[in-house]
């Protein structure tokens, strides 16, 4: 697709929607919305434009897709897979003054957003009134909702309560013709022709730009436990997670960290935690609930599995300032393998029972072509996150090397039936791997709903496939 650039009338068209103040042209100003947080890419934008309105949305769309001008949808930026990054230039819409919480429906469980709200802001208003949003993917504190609709993010607390795919009831979203379109209705069941809130979800920003959400809200459990379980072997701390299933208990969050990720946390953010040696890998498990009778028999049966699989030490946390310590300690862990090394971070998920197997293959490749790694993530729902360490790799292994070791890796979770990202998405740094689980078929079946959303592909464009 050949994109026009955004020409001086364009810019003034672009001003007289969206009002002087709202739009940023210059380097200097374009920075900060070049780079997520996905590796070290940078790709500037030719103008930045801060919308407030659907309607102003549905103009600026309209006027690109006439010009055919590329459009990229932007929320904080947090994203690990480059989705928010301008790749062919023009027009990035940031989402952020679309920051309001407009309701809270008490009556019917419900809540409706703009997608620039951040997410733990809104959390904590529901909170307020002793209801749960339970979608905290660990950037909770600075990502926007809208962005993990994007995303169909997750978090440490999708093991119990599911994803962002289960909560979001109804979308408001603008097309790239400039249309606004509502996706559903904002009932709890839905089935009435194809399901556009779903195929929204998990987008990306291809098909159009999310400017008001509607989700369903739950009861706010009012007790929970906390522990942290240490093992001498990943294998095993990765066996342990299914077998807490199978013994009937279903935790609100199972997290799964390596050792070295631990200690690179507590060099980084200085948290006291007495690291013993021989210790491999660590489970956080939480148990939530309204009785802390039933919570504790819940542990009670945790604990007899852990056993079973050579735990060494559980550390119950007996305060909340203890807790929010051991919670801190797994939030920290990518900022801090970050400002560590050079590194590559990976997005896998597998049927839970198959993590074993995958963190033994990981290690495996990773001998093979001569660089470590260090994994966490959210082990209850099988999803690993691998960030890949440079360290003594030199720069042309790293270069030329690696990606056929990313490719065993992502090879290997889909023989296990898996399959590539649980949750950063595939943007543009995964999209190169989708052929290993994805078939002709199915991109010839996503490139048709592309097309029929977006005929000139300006939405997002480089993105996904
Ligand atoms: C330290 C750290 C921890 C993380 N932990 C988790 C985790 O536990 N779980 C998890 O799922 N993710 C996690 N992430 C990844 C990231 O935070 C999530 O993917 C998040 O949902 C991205 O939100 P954002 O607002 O930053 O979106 P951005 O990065 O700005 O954008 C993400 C995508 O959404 C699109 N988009 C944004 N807003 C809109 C809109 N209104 N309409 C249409 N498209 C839009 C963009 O085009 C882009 O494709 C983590 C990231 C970091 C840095």
């Amino acid at each position: 697709m050949e994109f026009n650039k955004i020409s001086p009338q364009i810019l003034d068209a672009i001003k007289a929607i969206a009002g002087d103040d709202a739009v940023l042209t210059g380097q200097e100003s374009l920075e900060k919305y070049s780079h997520d947080e996905t590796e070290d890419l940078v790709y500037y934008p030719e103008v930045v434009v801060k919308p407030q309105t659907p309607e102003q949305v549905s103009a600026l769309l309209k006027l690109c897709n006439e010009n055919t001008i590329p459009v990229t949808p932007r929320g904080a930026g947090t994203g690990l897979s480059g989705g928010a990054l301008p790749v062919k230039g023009g027009l990035l819409i940031a989402m952020e003054r679309f920051n309001r919480v407009l309701e809270i429906d008490e009556q019917n469980l419900q809540a409706t957003v703009e997608p620039g709200v951040v997410t733990e802001e809104f959390m904590n208003q529901v909170a307020a009134k002793g209801l749960l949003y339970p979608v905290d993917p660990a950037s909770k504190g600075s990502c926007f909702i809208g962005g993990n609709i994007s995303h169909g993010s997750g978090g440490p607390r999708v093991v119990k309560y599911g994803t962002i795919r289960e909560y979001v009831l109804n979308l408001q979203v603008v097309l790239p013709s400039g249309e606004i379109i509502w996706t559903g209705a904002n009932t709890l069941k839905y089935a009435s022709g194809y399901n556009l809130t779903q195929l929204i979800i998990g987008s990306e920003g291809t098909l159009g730009i999310v400017t008001k959400i509607v989700v369903k809200l739950v009861p706010a459990p009012t007790q929970d436990a906390l522990m942290l379980a240490s093992f001498p072997a990943n294998e095993l701390a990765c066996a342990a997670v299914s077998a807490i299933f199978r013994a009937g208990v279903i935790p609100s969050a199972l997290e799964f960290m390596e050792r070295r990720g631990v200690e690179w946390v507590k060099e980084h953010d200085d948290i006291a935690f007495d690291l013993q040696d021989g210790i491999e890998a660590f489970l956080l498990i939480e148990v939530d609930g309204t009785n802390q009778d039933v919570i504790f028999a819940d542990c009670e049966k945790i604990n007899a599995v852990l056993e079973e699989y050579e735990c060494r030490d559980v550390l119950f946390a007996d305060s909340s300032a203890q807790k929010e310590e051991l919670w801190r300690l797994r939030r920290t862990m990518a900022v801090s393998v970050k400002s560590n090394s050079v590194y590559k971070e990976e997005d896998t998920v597998v049927p839970r029972a198959a993590l074993p197997l995958l963190i033994k293959g990981i290690k495996e490749t990773g001998a093979k072509y001569g660089f470590e790694s260090v994994c966490y993530g959210h082990a209850g729902d099988g999803n690993l996150h691998v960030n890949i360490i440079k360290a003594h790799m030199s720069d042309e292994d790293w270069n030329n090397k690696l990606k056929s070791g990313i490719r065993e890796i992502f090879e290997l979770t889909v023989s296990l039936g898996g399959t590539l990202s649980g949750e950063h998405g595939i943007g543009l740094v995964q999209k190169e791997f989708m052929p290993i689980k994805y078939s002709d078929t199915h991109f010839a079946i996503w490139r048709g709903i592309k097309q029929v959303f977006d005929p000139k592909g300006i939405l997002n464009p480089g993105k996904i496939f």
